[in-house]
């Protein structure tokens, strides 16, 4: 007996790979996703114990795409989805010590003590700042087009918490294209936000900072279980690729007919080694899982799979008694900048976005610690990130008193760095794609790192690969 043939093997149970075998079958289109983990989710994993509900990968989506809405419809999830309370539009950062909010409008932007009088005048000269002249980090980027106090006080903090990142290694036009667009296209970010908005609006997208927060009621997870539920058997748990062949058999004869393209996916499905053919095969795997496997196709793309840096970061979750927090909670969260040079990239206010996310009288918060700005700081023993953390929060949020619940997650490997040169690697990536049609590249290291994003790629992805699959039966 031969291996078993299916359309289209999805490598990876992540909400990329998930989303992507959701809309072909839909189309029609035989699909099976192979998933190294015993469940779904990949990054987004939710845990329910003892009264609290935290998140140990992504905490909240932004409801920048309509798409979320379709899978909320189609999945008949309408009565989990859940949107932030609105408190949570009020997003605090730290300076000198003492938490600011962050300003929602021109009015509160006026006002703020967050900036300097001189910050304020420099950020109002923007629409009047020329084009770069070359490829920028967000930091040159940032400090050319509203100066060094908006860099230092809302976007290096903004990037920690979004990237786990520095705004010097990133790259201006691979890490926020849209911002990047703006000066491109219209030739600044006022001019662009003004004339670039009947544009958005067709696309029925969302700015990220008007978009809406939202979750679950049981959690981000609740998506990826919903999807994986839709797809039945087609999802293949405890099943880790190792191997890719090429079986693709080129036509020797000028013909209009397309190349029988086949290819042969090696898996180990609880540690027995298995075979599948596919016409189609879709990486959802981080590059540095991807890079392993790709190398039987080609060498210098797993070499550029694998020079895709991803950030450590370690996420610390504290269920607290609520009366030993001197601060109100009347937000999202807090971010530090590195100026104010902490040993905390910030903390969310769990609790204070969504219902039921601790006991009564208790409060749920998620700090972080290390990213690119602190990747040392990762390797410290549970006992000292557990001690810096309540340090640090003793003092930012007047905490008393010690935690009743406390759960830290390791990320090693944590957010793809999408650093200076990063479409270079990207430019790769796609002519290696047009080399071996059929071969798809996907996941959170091409076309943005948001749950968001991954649900737009996905989407995009099994669009084009059921346009071309034109030897599906
Ligand atoms: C700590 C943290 C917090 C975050 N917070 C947010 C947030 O609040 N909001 C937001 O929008 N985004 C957030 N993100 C980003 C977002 O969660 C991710 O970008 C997104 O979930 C990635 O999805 P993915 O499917 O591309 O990859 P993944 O979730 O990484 O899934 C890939 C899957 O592939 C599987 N796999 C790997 N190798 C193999 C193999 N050889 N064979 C078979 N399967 C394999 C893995 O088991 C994994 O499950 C956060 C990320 C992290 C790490």
């Amino acid at each position: 007996m031969g291996p078993t043939k299916t359309d289209v093997i999805i490598i990876g149970e992540g909400i990329t790979g998930l989303c992507v075998a959701y809309w072909l079958k839909k189309r029609g289109i035989k699909v099976t996703v192979l998933a190294k983990d015993s469940e779904v989710g990949g990054t987004m994993k939710s845990v329910q114990d003892h009264s609290f509900l935290y998140e140990t990968g992504a905490n909240t989506g932004l409801e920048t795409t309509p798409l979320f809405k379709e899978l909320v419809s189609d999945l008949k999830l309408e009565s989990e989805f859940v949107y932030a309370h609105p408190e949570g539009k009020n997003r605090y950062i730290l300076r000198d010590g003492i938490l600011h909010s962050m300003p929602l409008g021109p009015g509160s932007f006026l006002s703020t003590k967050l900036f300097s009088l001189a910050a304020k005048f420099r950020v109002m000269k923007e629409p009047f700042i020329g084009r770069a002249t070359k490829e920028e980090s967000i930091a040159e980027f940032v400090e050319r087009r509203l100066g060094q106090d908006f860099l230092d006080y809302a976007i290096d903090p903004f990037v920690a918490g979004v990237f786990a990142g520095k705004p010097e290694q990133l790259s201006v036009r691979s890490a926020f294209p849209k911002l990047y667009a703006l000066e491109e296209k219209y030739g600044g970010l006022v001019k662009g936000m003004i004339k670039g908005a009947p544009e958005r609006k067709q696309r029925a997208e969302k700015a990220k900072d008007r978009a809406e927060t939202f979750s679950f009621v049981s959690g981000m997870q609740m998506l990826p279980h919903a999807i994986a539920t839709s797809l039945g058997k087609s999802v293949i748990l405890n099943a880790k690729v190792t191997n890719i062949r090429n079986l693709t058999t080129a036509r020797n004869e000028p013909s209009n007919e397309p190349d029988a393209r086949r290819y042969l996916v090696e898996y180990l499905h609880n540690d027995q080694e298995t075979e599948m053919e596919a016409d189609s095969v879709v990486f959802a795997i981080p590059a540095y899982d991807a890079s392993p496997i790709i190398k039987s196709l080609s060498v210098d793309t797993a070499r550029v799979l694998s020079s895709i840096y991803y950030s450590p970061i370690v996420s610390i979750f504290l269920g607290v008694n609520r009366e030993n927090i001197g601060h109100r909670l009347d937000g999202f969260g807090f971010l530090v900048p590195s100026k104010e040079r902490r040993k905390i990239l910030g903390c969310l206010w769990n609790s204070c976005l969504f219902a039921h996310r601790a006991p009564t009288g208790m409060a749920a918060l998620n700090a972080f610690i290390g990213g690119a700005r602190q990747p040392e700081l990762t390797t410290l023993s549970d006992e000292r990130i557990i001690q810096t953390t309540l340090d640090e929060l003793k003092s930012i949020m007047q905490l008393s008193g010690n935690p009743v619940y406390l759960h830290l997650t390791r990320w090693q490997k944590s957010i793809p760095q999408y650093e200076i040169g990063y479409q270079h690697k990207i430019d790769a990536l796609a002519q290696f794609e047009e080399s071996l049609p059929g071969i798809v590249l996907a996941g959170n290291y091409r076309g943005g790192i948001s749950v968001g994003d991954c649900i737009q790629n996905a989407h995009e992805i099994a669009k084009t690969l059921s346009a071309n699959n034109i030897s599906i039966r």
